[in-house]
Parts: structure tokens; sequence; C-alpha cells
């Protein structure tokens, strides 16, 4: 039985501190006469690669601040189980992630409006947008400069990600000096949550300056397990102290609201009773309501990754001496510059693989490093890596329950490349990757092809080729999916269906993925989020 905490009631539970949560936790404090609590199940982000940029490369796959996920054998990857990291830690994803800064297309949530989504059309999230961002670039109509989430255009150039934009340009393909501006189409340089050449996660611009907040406390190192109810009000949440190994719960007399992630939410809902009740009775959970929907509709980027050996020094050169590291880790005390300062990726493209898409429908992230396993070393050679994802997948993938104990990880099943017009999505980035590279300046610095290779040309050979090598660009969602009726799991101010007092807020809701990454878009559900909670409390 789970004893009470000390800390009394609180209006408000969240349970999850990533993207979605740090905001949350902010915005529902700034009324001192609120009392807010956040569970993270990860410790402080004190690991000091968390805070600097390049850390991406070393703070994946740690179990202590990742909670190393693994896909089930997927039929669409030759039954290849895939890592999926996920941040476990204050901040979340966005405490590991690879710092780039997308909203998607306003298509996107204009289609979210048009299944019934009433508040989350284009027009209604853009404000919400602009109100998150500290943009350090040059202030116009389509950034905001007073927001607490900072973001930078890339700070750093590398010569052979300057060719790509080039030899894309030569290509055909416009130049877009700003993706998240007018328009999304064309190809041009990343925007970064960066500032002064350190990250800038969900817990560095929402939580570390409110963390004094008397209303607010944060505990960390605390698993919720499930979530308490009353005739079906939420009344708290149950979680697993990591510091005293007990089983402690806590109550909220306003709501609990999931912000644990597109994995975390779906799985403790499922473990609190809401679910597909056979699913449910099958690991000995009671059900609570029959709510089928609860982690289907997965749906993830999946990317495939062509690298090109060149000429040009690259990042794989820089890591390679140690005279170059010392240097390097010189030029960042000193300024905060170089290498060290990176994003994952330089430059991006958002592309059309046809006339038949009205917008674009893959996106390049393009890196001047090359790796066989993204976190575990780059290679010894020089090389750059052209990555390609398709933008909005058909595949659909589910979420699933093996147990009733919080600590055994749900089963991932993504069903990557499910759909013909997928697989054939796929096939044409890779087509494209490699036309933009036969245009110069880009065709005159590379040596050779490594990844596909010269070999791989049918396009039953590079369907193969995605199949064995492809992996995600880690952004699952949709697995607590909002929208009507008995196909989604939250209403349009996110509320569970059939019980009361309980919402979610984090990536798990969207509906449809949107079409680019998805920091941006969980920081934006955290302010919707935050904006209906508090409206509801003026009621
Ligand atoms: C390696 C990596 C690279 C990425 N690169 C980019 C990028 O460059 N740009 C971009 O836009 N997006 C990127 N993403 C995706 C983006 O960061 C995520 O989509 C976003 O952070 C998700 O926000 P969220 O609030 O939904 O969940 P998260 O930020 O993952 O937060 C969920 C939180 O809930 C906690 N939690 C889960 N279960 C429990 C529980 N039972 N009890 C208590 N706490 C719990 C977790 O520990 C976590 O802190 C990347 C993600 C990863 C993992």
């Amino acid at each position: 039985m789970a004893r009470s905490n000390e800390l009394g009631e609180f209006d408000y539970v969240i349970v999850g501190g990533g993207s979605a949560g740090c905001v949350l936790a902010n915005r529902l404090s700034a009324d001192a006469h609120c009392r807010v609590a956040l569970l993270e199940a990860g410790g402080r982000d004190i690991n000091p690669w968390i805070h600097i940029p390049v850390g991406y490369f070393k703070t994946m796959h740690r179990p202590a601040i990742d909670w190393c996920f693994m896909t089930e054998a997927d039929p669409g990857l030759n039954y290849r189980r895939i890592e999926w990291p996920r941040g476990k830690v204050l901040g979340g994803s966005s405490s590991i992630n690879g710092l780039l800064y997308v909203r998607g297309q306003r298509e996107d949530y204009d289609r979210w409006r048009q299944m019934g989504n009433t508040g989350w059309g284009w027009e209604d999230v853009f404000p919400l947008f602009k109100k998150a961002e500290n943009f350090a670039g040059e202030a116009n109509e389509y950034h905001g400069q007073e927001g607490p989430l900072g973001v930078t255009p890339a700070p750093d150039r590398r010569p052979i990600c300057d060719d790509w934009l080039q030899s894309a340009v030569n290509a055909g393909y416009e130049r877009n000096p700003d993706y998240n501006g007018a328009r999304q189409d064309g190809v041009g340089h990343f925007q970064v949550t960066i500032r002064n050449g350190r990250r800038c996660s969900a817990a560095v611009g929402y939580l570390r300056p409110v963390k004094h907040r008397p209303n607010l406390k944060v505990l960390t190192k605390v698993q919720a397990s499930r979530v308490l109810f009353e005739n079906k009000r939420a009344i708290g949440v149950c979680y697993f102290n990591r510091s005293s190994d007990q089983e402690e719960l806590i109550r909220a007399k306003g709501e609990v609201i999931l912000a644990s992630g597109s994995i975390g939410s779906p799985h403790l809902l499922m473990l609190s009773g809401i679910g597909d009740s056979d699913q449910l009775h099958s690991q000995g959970i009671e059900p609570l309501v029959h709510l089928p929907a609860v982690g289907k509709n997965l749906q993830d980027h999946l990317q495939s990754r062509l690298v090109f050996k060149c000429r040009d020094q690259t990042i794989n050169d820089d890591v390679k001496s140690l005279r170059r590291r010392l240097l390097i880790a010189a030029e960042y005390a000193a300024f905060r510059t170089g290498p060290m300062s990176m994003a994952a990726s330089f430059v991006v493209g958002f592309m059309r693989t046809g006339d038949h898409v009205a917008t674009p429908d893959i996106q390049f992230h393009v890196q001047p490093w090359s790796a066989d396993s993204i976190g575990r070393g780059v290679h010894k050679f020089s090389a750059f890596t052209s990555s390609v994802c398709q933008l909005r997948p058909e595949s659909r993938g589910e979420v699933s329950i093996v147990s009733k104990d919080v600590r055994d990880a749900p089963e991932i099943h993504p069903h990557y490349l499910a759909t013909e017009n997928d697989r054939r999505t796929m096939i044409e980035g890779v087509k494209i990757a490699r036309n933009i590279a036969s245009f110069k300046p880009l065709a005159s610095k590379i040596v050779s092809e490594y990844q596909p290779g010269d070999d791989i040309q049918s396009d039953d050979d590079i369907l193969d080729w995605i199949r064995n090598t492809s992996t995600t660009i880690y952004h699952p969602t949709g697995t607590c999916r909002m929208g009507q009726g008995q196909g989604s799991v939250v209403d349009e101010r996110l509320r569970v269906r059939e019980v009361s007092h309980l919402r979610v807020a984090d990536c798990s809701i969207m509906p449809e993925i949107v079409s680019g990454n998805t920091n941006a878009p969980a920081i934006m559900i955290g302010e919707k989020a935050s904006e209906m909670v508090l409206a509801d409390r003026q009621r």
C-alpha cells in the first residue's frame, strides 16, 4: 500500500518534467495561489554534457539519463530491433536532443483543426510558438523575442554543409533563409535551441528561472506508477521514490496532467486501467475505462543516412587528433564557439518527392560528420551525412503493455514502411540525396558514396538498404491521440475521455505527426495546455 508523502495536497500534479512538462510547471505556478508538483522519473540535469551542445553524442544511450528503449523486431526493417532514446532527466528529451528548432508546416495544424480539434489550427498555435521563443536572430513578425526558450540561427558553419546547400540550389531547390518563417520549402541553415553557446532545454528555459517559487515542488527520481481515481475522478498519483525505494502517493485536488511523453503517457494510462480492457485484463490490471485507442496511432520519422566520403576535413577529422580536440575544447572554454557548440545537424532541406504533394514531404538533415551508430563514435575517414526522412508517414504503430509493473518497459511496435506510399517516398528521398550530391560544388568534393554505395541502384535494392539500415530520428508521437470519438484518447482540451480531472499534454496527443522535428511543437503543446488548464480554473 502506497503511503501518502508529507507534502500535502496540490492543485496540479504534473507527471514528467520534459519538454511539455517544464512549460506546464512554469506557467501553472505563475499564480502564487496555485500549488504545483512536478514528478520526474529521472534526476536533475547536472551532467555537464547535457548543457554543452555537442554533448548530444555523450548523453544518448546512458541509462542514467536515457530510457534506452528498444523497439520490437519490426517487419518493415527486415525484423531489426532499433534503439529509441528518450530523455530521462529534467528537461526530458529536450535535454538530450539534437537541438534543432523546427515548428512544422502551418498545414499540419490546420489539418488537426479540420479533424475536429477546435483551437489547434495554425492561427491558434502560431502565437504560442512566438510566446515560447527568445529568438537571437533579427526581429521579425515570425519570431518571438521575449519567451523563455533560447533559439539561435545556426551559429557555426562548415564548408561541406555550405557546399551541400549550393549543390541543392544548383539542383533546382530554392534557398530559404527561414523555414520557420513564411514558408517551409527549400534549403537553409538550421535554427537551434542554443543560448550563448549552451543548450536551452525546456528545463533551462522554463524550470530553472522559477524553481525557487514556494508554490512549485519538483520531485526527481520518482517514477509514477498509476493515477489514483475516486469515482473516475483523478485525485492523485502513486509513484516509486527511487531515493527511499518506497511507493508513495501525492494528492491533486485540481487536476493530474500526464506529460510523460509518447511512451510514458500511454504506459501510465494503461497501468491506471485506461486502455484496451482485454489487454489490461491479460496483464492483471483491473480496467477502469475501455479505451482501445491508448497506445495506438504511434507515428515516427524514419531516417535513412547516406554517407559520402569527401576531401574536405569534417568533424570526423577533428576528433581524430588530440591536438585538434584540445584546441576545440580551449575555443569552447574561452568563447563558447566552435565544434563543441554545434547542434546535431547544420543544414536542412524541406522538399517534395513529386508534384502529387502540396507541401514538402521529405526533410534532409545534413551533418559534417558520419557514424555507423549515432552516439558511439564517428568514422575514421573524412565524410559527411545526408540524412533523409519522410515527414508524414502513413504507417501506424503501437505501444503495448507487457506487465502491471511500471518498471517493465512497454513493447514498442513502430510498423515502419507499412504502406506503399511510405516505401516510395523513402526511395525517392534517397534518389534526391544522390541527385544533389551529383551537382557541383559537392560533386568535386566527394571521393565516393560510402552508404548505400554504388552497387545499390535498383528501387528494390534501395528499399532493402533502407530496411536494413534506417533508424529513428527520435520523433514518436500520437499514442494518446487528440480527437473526437472512440478513435481518440483525449478531446481538444486534452481531457482524457470518460474520466475527469485528468489530461495528457505532450507529443503523444498529436493526431498526426508534424512535418518537422518535434521539440518546438511539444513546447507549444505545453503552452496551449497551460492556457486551457488556467482558463478552466477561472471557470
Ligand atoms: C536523441 C534525441 C534527439 C532529438 N533531436 C531533436 C531535435 O534536434 N529537434 C527536435 O525538435 N526534436 C528532437 N527530438 C525530439 C524531441 O526532443 C521530443 O519530441 C520532445 O522533447 C518530446 O517532448 P515530450 O514533452 O513529449 O516528452 P519528453 O521531453 O520525452 O518528456 C517526458 C518526461 O516524462 C518523464 N517520464 C516518463 N515516464 C514517467 C513516469 N512514469 N513518472 C515520472 N516521469 C516520467 C521522462 O523521464 C521525461 O522527462 C529528439 C529526441 C531525442 C530522444
